[in-house]
Protein backbone atom coordinates (compact mmCIF):
# COMPACT_ATOMS: atom_id res chain seq x y z
CA UNK A 1 0.00 0.00 0.00
CA UNK A 2 1.01 3.58 -0.24
CA UNK A 3 -0.73 6.39 1.19
CA UNK A 4 -0.66 9.21 -1.00
CA UNK A 5 -3.78 10.68 -3.07
CA UNK A 6 -6.16 9.95 0.29
CA UNK A 7 -7.75 12.41 1.06
CA UNK A 8 -10.71 10.40 2.89
CA UNK A 9 -10.95 7.42 5.69
CA UNK A 10 -12.29 5.69 3.35
CA UNK A 11 -9.70 5.84 0.70
CA UNK A 12 -7.02 4.68 3.44
CA UNK A 13 -9.28 2.06 3.86
CA UNK A 14 -9.18 0.63 0.64
CA UNK A 15 -5.89 0.92 0.25
CA UNK A 16 -4.68 -0.65 2.79
CA UNK A 17 -7.42 -4.11 2.48
CA UNK A 18 -5.74 -4.38 -1.18
CA UNK A 19 -2.53 -3.35 -0.96
CA UNK A 20 0.15 -6.43 -0.76
CA UNK A 21 -2.89 -8.63 -1.91
CA UNK A 22 -4.31 -9.45 1.99
CA UNK A 23 -7.89 -8.49 2.06
CA UNK A 24 -10.75 -10.54 3.27
CA UNK A 25 -10.62 -13.87 2.28
CA UNK A 26 -8.60 -17.02 2.69
CA UNK A 27 -5.17 -15.37 1.70
CA UNK A 28 -5.58 -12.39 4.27
CA UNK A 29 -5.43 -15.21 7.19
CA UNK A 30 -3.00 -17.01 8.71
CA UNK A 31 -2.24 -20.28 7.53
CA UNK A 32 -1.59 -22.03 11.37
CA UNK A 33 1.86 -23.06 10.46
CA UNK A 34 4.31 -21.82 13.53
CA UNK A 35 6.54 -19.31 14.09
CA UNK A 36 9.98 -20.87 14.37
CA UNK A 37 12.09 -19.11 16.76
CA UNK A 38 14.79 -16.70 15.91
CA UNK A 39 18.16 -18.33 15.96
CA UNK A 40 20.12 -15.26 16.23
CA UNK A 41 23.65 -15.88 18.45
CA UNK A 42 22.55 -15.58 22.44
CA UNK A 43 24.52 -11.96 22.45
CA UNK A 44 22.81 -10.43 19.64
CA UNK A 45 25.66 -9.29 18.14
CA UNK A 46 25.99 -9.24 14.67
CA UNK A 47 26.67 -12.74 13.13
CA UNK A 48 30.77 -12.52 12.53
CA UNK A 49 29.94 -13.79 8.67
CA UNK A 50 27.61 -10.44 7.98
CA UNK A 51 29.68 -7.82 7.01
CA UNK A 52 27.10 -5.39 6.50
CA UNK A 53 25.37 -6.54 9.90
CA UNK A 54 25.52 -3.33 12.48
CA UNK A 55 24.38 -2.33 16.02
CA UNK A 56 22.91 1.44 14.94
CA UNK A 57 24.25 2.20 18.70
CA UNK A 58 28.25 1.16 17.51
CA UNK A 59 28.00 3.12 14.54
CA UNK A 60 29.38 6.37 14.02
CA UNK A 61 29.56 6.71 10.63
CA UNK A 62 27.20 5.42 8.39
CA UNK A 63 27.77 4.94 4.75
CA UNK A 64 25.14 7.31 3.68
CA UNK A 65 22.81 9.56 6.10
CA UNK A 66 19.60 7.93 6.87
CA UNK A 67 16.65 10.49 6.68
CA UNK A 68 15.79 9.42 10.60
CA UNK A 69 16.86 7.29 13.01
CA UNK A 70 16.84 3.49 12.61
CA UNK A 71 16.34 0.77 14.76
CA UNK A 72 18.80 -1.11 17.16
CA UNK A 73 19.77 -3.40 13.65
CA UNK A 74 20.71 -2.82 10.49
CA UNK A 75 22.15 -4.39 7.55
CA UNK A 76 23.77 -2.75 4.30
CA UNK A 77 24.57 -4.90 1.35
CA UNK A 78 24.87 -3.10 -2.05
CA UNK A 79 22.14 -0.52 -2.13
CA UNK A 80 19.88 0.99 1.14
CA UNK A 81 19.60 0.14 4.97
CA UNK A 82 17.32 -2.57 6.29
CA UNK A 83 16.80 -1.91 9.83
CA UNK A 84 14.70 -3.68 12.64
CA UNK A 85 14.37 -4.17 16.33
CA UNK A 86 16.26 -6.53 18.47
CA UNK A 87 13.16 -8.88 17.51
CA UNK A 88 13.58 -9.16 13.88
CA UNK A 89 16.90 -12.03 12.62
CA UNK A 90 19.77 -10.43 11.27
CA UNK A 91 18.88 -13.25 8.88
CA UNK A 92 15.33 -11.67 7.76
CA UNK A 93 17.66 -7.93 7.02
CA UNK A 94 20.14 -9.62 5.13
CA UNK A 95 17.49 -11.76 2.92
CA UNK A 96 15.39 -8.41 2.30
CA UNK A 97 18.80 -6.09 1.82
CA UNK A 98 19.65 -9.09 -0.75
CA UNK A 99 16.38 -8.60 -2.40
CA UNK A 100 16.24 -5.12 -3.20
CA UNK A 101 19.83 -5.26 -4.33
CA UNK A 102 18.98 -7.37 -6.89
CA UNK A 103 15.78 -5.30 -7.94
CA UNK A 104 18.53 -2.28 -8.14
CA UNK A 105 21.43 -3.99 -9.58
CA UNK A 106 21.92 -2.34 -13.11
CA UNK A 107 20.86 0.94 -11.74
CA UNK A 108 23.50 2.97 -9.79
CA UNK A 109 22.04 6.22 -10.17
CA UNK A 110 18.62 4.96 -8.46
CA UNK A 111 20.91 3.69 -5.64
CA UNK A 112 22.77 7.05 -5.65
CA UNK A 113 19.22 8.90 -5.56
CA UNK A 114 17.71 6.81 -2.92
CA UNK A 115 20.78 7.03 -0.39
CA UNK A 116 20.68 10.71 -1.15
CA UNK A 117 17.34 11.14 -0.10
CA UNK A 118 18.18 9.37 2.85
CA UNK A 119 15.97 6.32 1.91
CA UNK A 120 16.33 2.57 4.06
CA UNK A 121 14.08 -0.06 4.82
CA UNK A 122 12.38 -1.84 7.80
CA UNK A 123 11.44 -4.62 8.97
CA UNK A 124 8.72 -5.75 11.63
CA UNK A 125 9.49 -9.33 13.15
CA UNK A 126 8.26 -12.39 13.10
CA UNK A 127 6.14 -11.93 16.51
CA UNK A 128 5.79 -8.08 15.75
CA UNK A 129 2.75 -6.43 13.50
CA UNK A 130 2.73 -3.37 11.14
CA UNK A 131 2.21 -1.13 14.03
CA UNK A 132 5.72 -1.79 15.94
CA UNK A 133 7.34 0.20 13.38
CA UNK A 134 7.47 4.15 14.35
CA UNK A 135 7.84 5.62 10.73
CA UNK A 136 3.97 5.52 10.31
CA UNK A 137 2.68 6.59 13.56
CA UNK A 138 -0.20 8.74 12.13
CA UNK A 139 -1.59 5.34 10.26
CA UNK A 140 -1.33 3.23 13.87
CA UNK A 141 -5.08 4.44 14.62
CA UNK A 142 -6.60 3.37 11.28
CA UNK A 143 -8.71 0.24 11.04
CA UNK A 144 -7.03 -2.99 10.30
CA UNK A 145 -3.14 -0.74 9.92
CA UNK A 146 -1.50 -3.18 12.61
CA UNK A 147 -2.24 -6.59 10.39
CA UNK A 148 -1.28 -5.25 6.88
CA UNK A 149 1.30 -6.52 4.91
CA UNK A 150 3.77 -2.99 4.70
CA UNK A 151 3.36 0.19 3.76
CA UNK A 152 5.78 2.70 1.89
CA UNK A 153 6.40 6.14 1.89
CA UNK A 154 7.33 9.43 -0.39
CA UNK A 155 10.07 11.48 -0.22
CA UNK A 156 9.17 13.85 3.02
CA UNK A 157 9.32 10.20 4.43
CA UNK A 158 11.33 8.08 2.48
CA UNK A 159 10.95 4.40 4.26
CA UNK A 160 9.23 1.00 3.37
CA UNK A 161 8.24 -1.68 5.71
CA UNK A 162 7.20 -5.27 5.36
CA UNK A 163 6.99 -8.14 7.85
CA UNK A 164 9.67 -10.98 8.13
CA UNK A 165 7.30 -13.79 7.93
CA UNK A 166 6.79 -12.75 4.49
CA UNK A 167 10.48 -12.24 3.56
CA UNK A 168 11.58 -15.88 4.93
CA UNK A 169 8.59 -17.27 3.76
CA UNK A 170 7.84 -18.42 7.35
CA UNK A 171 4.83 -20.95 7.62
CA UNK A 172 2.24 -18.35 8.74
CA UNK A 173 2.89 -15.68 6.51
CA UNK A 174 -0.46 -14.61 5.51
CA UNK A 175 0.74 -13.33 2.11
CA UNK A 176 1.75 -17.05 1.41
CA UNK A 177 5.35 -16.06 -0.32
CA UNK A 178 6.31 -18.57 -2.79
CA UNK A 179 2.87 -20.29 -2.84
CA UNK A 180 0.93 -20.22 -6.19
CA UNK A 181 -1.48 -17.68 -4.40
CA UNK A 182 1.09 -16.22 -2.32
CA UNK A 183 3.37 -12.89 -3.53
CA UNK A 184 6.12 -11.13 -2.35
CA UNK A 185 4.37 -8.21 -0.37
CA UNK A 186 8.43 -6.53 0.59
CA UNK A 187 8.71 -6.04 -3.60
CA UNK A 188 5.82 -4.16 -4.16
CA UNK A 189 6.37 -1.74 -1.56
CA UNK A 190 10.13 -1.12 -2.50
CA UNK A 191 8.16 -0.64 -5.90
CA UNK A 192 6.30 1.93 -4.74
CA UNK A 193 9.47 3.58 -3.25
CA UNK A 194 11.14 3.48 -6.53
CA UNK A 195 8.13 5.67 -7.84
CA UNK A 196 7.48 7.79 -4.56
CA UNK A 197 10.99 8.28 -3.74
CA UNK A 198 13.37 8.16 -7.15
CA UNK A 199 11.12 8.77 -9.88
CA UNK A 200 11.36 12.37 -11.08
CA UNK A 201 7.66 14.02 -12.18
CA UNK A 202 8.28 12.73 -15.81
CA UNK A 203 8.65 9.41 -14.90
CA UNK A 204 5.59 9.22 -12.79
CA UNK A 205 3.25 11.01 -15.47
CA UNK A 206 4.05 7.72 -17.49
CA UNK A 207 3.10 5.60 -15.42
CA UNK A 208 -0.08 7.33 -14.81
CA UNK A 209 -0.67 7.67 -18.66
CA UNK A 210 -0.14 4.25 -19.12
CA UNK A 211 -2.68 3.19 -16.65
CA UNK A 212 -4.92 5.73 -18.25
CA UNK A 213 -4.51 3.49 -21.49
CA UNK A 214 -5.00 0.67 -19.09
CA UNK A 215 -7.99 1.27 -18.10
CA UNK A 216 -9.65 1.39 -21.38
CA UNK A 217 -8.32 -2.31 -22.19
CA UNK A 218 -9.56 -5.49 -20.95
CA UNK A 219 -6.16 -5.60 -19.32
CA UNK A 220 -5.41 -6.85 -15.35
CA UNK A 221 -9.00 -8.12 -15.55
CA UNK A 222 -9.78 -11.21 -13.88
CA UNK A 223 -11.20 -14.29 -15.59
CA UNK A 224 -14.68 -13.14 -12.96
CA UNK A 225 -14.45 -10.31 -14.86
CA UNK A 226 -13.54 -8.66 -12.08
CA UNK A 227 -10.64 -5.99 -12.14
CA UNK A 228 -7.16 -6.76 -10.67
CA UNK A 229 -5.93 -4.63 -8.05
CA UNK A 230 -3.59 -3.59 -10.49
CA UNK A 231 -5.72 -1.18 -12.14
CA UNK A 232 -6.92 0.63 -9.21
CA UNK A 233 -4.78 3.63 -9.71
CA UNK A 234 -1.37 4.16 -11.12
CA UNK A 235 0.65 3.44 -7.79
CA UNK A 236 -0.57 0.01 -7.14
CA UNK A 237 -0.69 -0.36 -10.62
CA UNK A 238 3.00 0.59 -10.76
CA UNK A 239 3.98 -2.01 -7.45
CA UNK A 240 1.96 -4.79 -8.75
CA UNK A 241 3.18 -5.04 -12.39
CA UNK A 242 6.85 -4.73 -10.07
CA UNK A 243 5.86 -7.92 -8.88
CA UNK A 244 4.99 -9.16 -12.09
CA UNK A 245 8.37 -8.11 -13.48
CA UNK A 246 10.26 -10.00 -11.13
CA UNK A 247 7.93 -13.29 -10.57
CA UNK A 248 7.00 -12.15 -7.28
CA UNK A 249 3.02 -12.13 -7.64
CA UNK A 250 0.33 -14.86 -7.59
CA UNK A 251 0.76 -17.77 -10.05
CA UNK A 252 -2.96 -18.44 -11.10
CA UNK A 253 -6.24 -16.05 -10.73
CA UNK A 254 -7.33 -15.52 -7.92
CA UNK A 255 -8.11 -12.64 -5.01
CA UNK A 256 -7.15 -9.70 -6.80
CA UNK A 257 -4.98 -10.64 -9.22
CA UNK A 258 -5.55 -12.48 -12.53
CA UNK A 259 -2.79 -14.58 -12.57
CA UNK A 260 -0.15 -13.19 -15.16
CA UNK A 261 3.38 -13.46 -13.08
CA UNK A 262 7.27 -13.28 -14.55
CA UNK A 263 8.96 -11.60 -17.33
CA UNK A 264 8.19 -13.50 -20.25
CA UNK A 265 4.26 -13.59 -19.45
CA UNK A 266 4.10 -10.49 -18.80
CA UNK A 267 6.08 -9.24 -22.34
CA UNK A 268 3.73 -11.74 -24.15
CA UNK A 269 0.21 -9.89 -22.11
CA UNK A 270 0.98 -6.79 -22.10
CA UNK A 271 4.02 -5.45 -23.88
CA UNK A 272 3.67 -1.89 -23.42
CA UNK A 273 3.19 -1.79 -20.06
CA UNK A 274 6.32 -4.25 -19.80
CA UNK A 275 8.14 -2.13 -21.86
CA UNK A 276 7.70 0.47 -19.15
CA UNK A 277 8.99 -1.21 -16.17
CA UNK A 278 12.14 -2.49 -18.16
CA UNK A 279 12.64 1.06 -18.78
CA UNK A 280 13.25 1.30 -14.81
CA UNK A 281 14.47 -1.93 -13.81
CA UNK A 282 16.14 -2.79 -16.78
CA UNK A 283 17.17 -6.84 -16.47
CA UNK A 284 14.17 -8.66 -14.82
CA UNK A 285 14.93 -11.58 -11.85
CA UNK A 286 13.30 -14.37 -10.26
CA UNK A 287 12.51 -12.82 -6.82
CA UNK A 288 9.10 -14.83 -6.15
ZN1 LIG B 1 0.60 -0.96 -2.77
Amino acid sequence: MTFRNVSSGLAVLFLMIGCGGGSDDDSSTDTGGTTPPITDPDDGQPPADCSGCVLTADVDDFAYSPYTDMLERAYLGESIYITGSENVSWEALQELGDMIDTMVQYRPDMVDRLRDFGTFYSVYGRNEDLCDIPYFEEWHHLDNYCAGGGVAGFRDNPTATCSERNILALPNDPYQRGQDTGENTCLHEMAHIVMNVYMEDYQRDEVRRRHEEVLGTDLWIKGNGQEAFARSNADEFWAELSQVYFNANYNIDHHTHNGVNGADEFKDYDPVSYQLIESVYIQPADLR
